[in-house]
């Protein structure tokens, strides 16, 4: 029968020990190749530009396929930074040579030896709060750097990442969205990266569709041009239609996850755990950890990793555990906020880029025209998505709400954003309306600053829950 796995994940570091059972991990080889390359694509990227000659484009959000079909190395500009890697991590990776990321039980007994199973319970939280400290420092250095303290703690961490390491690439690929701040934010980064290539998404004034399609398709032409002058290489229908079929393939098993494993009654994982998985995929679909092709693989292992675990009943009974959709976290949240639920007897679930759109395929064709494929991709995911208007946002919320079919509702409510903070009493009485199932919300500036409301208020908020 299914493994035991500890309830008891601290909130603090000095009781995690028993988070993550060695046995969690060790069919997880997947998640530890992701966590590895995000965390160690400083060394990745120096490779790709100095010995391969590659070009790097810095972008953000998940807007990668421009980028790879154009043969440069697109970078979320975080992965330039020199992380803190977990030990154990260092050692599967050294070890991989000899051994190969699969034969992960071999190298748990390898790991035995070396009494490196606390490292095995703690990697994934580690990695996470890895990175958030990365992403505070980064807020502090954009801060410093006099970005307005009006924006919201994904822009100013965005800059900052720029401020740090804006100077290493060959580019920034800025994709304008519907929410002014950011788009001024791409504007300021002219003084960071010498070269910037713009693709203008039109406002929705134009009123007509067929040319503000017509318009965007122009504008992805011209950035496509701008990309095979920086990376020498010619962008044909075929490197298009490759990337998007890649992408598509990334974005099923993306959605596998989210909707299929996230419903089942057994996790093949610890539900914090199974929020951390989500909140890396979150985090590295947004360049792939710069090589398109190996994230395919490794989410696609990590399917199939989770259902094989799931089929021998290797995991925890999540069945009597509330799902909480926790939402929007893409332009900063509280990684803690998983862990209080947790602590709690919820499980929370986060699905940002399908409630923005950004989990669509894209179509391939023979007959298609890539480009305007891509337009309508962009212009579907801005109109339903970022920064549009409430009422849209707030269906598209209810939708996967819906979809996920989850039993209640945390709305991250992030200072200093006025596109889409301002939608929860919408999204409350919409809800309340339809779905009759509890909301609440949390405010957000900077990780770790507000862990006390948190608290507070999601304890009042699972008390709803049976
Ligand atoms: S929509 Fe809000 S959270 Fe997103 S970038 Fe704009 S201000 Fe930040």
């Amino acid at each position: 029968m299914g493994s035991i796995i500890h309830p008891n994940r601290g909130f603090h570091g000095d009781d995690i020990k028993m988070s993550v059972f060695t046995d969690d991990l060790v069919n997880f080889s997947s998640v530890l190749r992701m966590s590895y390359n995000f965390l160690a694509g400083r060394d990745y990227l120096k490779r790709k530009k100095f010995r391969e000659r590659k070009k790097l484009i810095a972008i953000t959000l998940p807007f990668s396929d421009l980028a790879f079909a154009a043969g440069g190395v697109p970078v979320f500009p975080i992965r330039m930074e020199k992380f803190k890697i977990n030990k154990y991590l260092l050692m599967l990776n050294s070890a991989k040579g000899l051994l190969g990321w699969n034969l992960t039980t071999r190298l748990i007994e390898f790991a035995r030896q070396f009494d490196f199973l606390k490292i095995i319970d703690t990697v994934l939280e580690d990695v996470i709060r890895t990175i958030n400290d990365k992403y505070n420092e980064l807020f502090d250095v954009g801060e410093e750097n006099g970005i307005s303290s009006d924006f919201c703690y994904g822009i100013k961490g965005l800059y900052g990442m720029h401020v740090s390491k804006g100077k290493n690439v060959d580019a920034t690929l800025n994709i304008t969205i519907r929410c002014s701040a950011y788009n001024k934010y791409l504007e300021s980064l002219k003084s960071l990266v010498p070269k910037q290539i713009w693709v203008d998404i039109p406002p929705r004034e134009i009123g007509n569709p067929g040319k503000t399609l017509e318009i965007l398709t122009k504008n992805i032409s011209n950035a496509i041009e701008e990309l095979e002058n920086i990376t020498g290489n010619v962008v044909t229908d075929n490197s298009l239609n490759k990337q998007f079929r890649i992408g598509n393939q990334v974005k099923r098993y993306y959605k596998t996850i989210t909707y299929e494993i996230s419903a089942s009654d057994f996790y093949p994982c610890n539900p914090a755990t199974f929020s951390e998985i989500l909140a890396l995929l979150g985090i590295s679909f947004q360049d792939y950890n710069s090589n398109a092709q190996r994230y395919l693989e490794n989410i696609s292992y990590l399917v199939k990793e989770m259902r094989e675990r799931i089929k021998k009943g290797i995991g925890m009974d999540v069945s009597k555990m509330p799902r909480i959709l926790l939402t929007p976290i893409f332009g900063g949240w509280d990684p803690e906020t998983q862990e209080i639920v947790y602590k709690l007897g919820g499980r929370v679930l986060y699905a940002d880029w399908d409630i923005l759109g950004l989990l669509d395929e894209i179509p391939v064709s023979k007959n298609s025209n890539p480009v305007e494929e891509y337009a309508r991709f962009l212009l579907n995911a801005t109109t339903k998505g970022i920064g549009c208007d409430n009422n849209t946002l707030t269906n598209s919320y209810l939708r996967i709400a819906k979809k996920l079919k989850v039993d209640g509702v945390i709305f991250n409510q992030l200072f200093g954003c006025h596109s889409i903070s301002n939608c929860y009493p919408m999204l409350k009485e919409k809800i309340r309306r339809t779905l009759e199932i509890p909301t609440t919300v949390i405010n957000f500036n900077r990780i770790g600053e507000n862990v006390e409301q948190i608290k507070t208020r999601l304890g009042a908020f699972m008390e709803m829950f049976p």
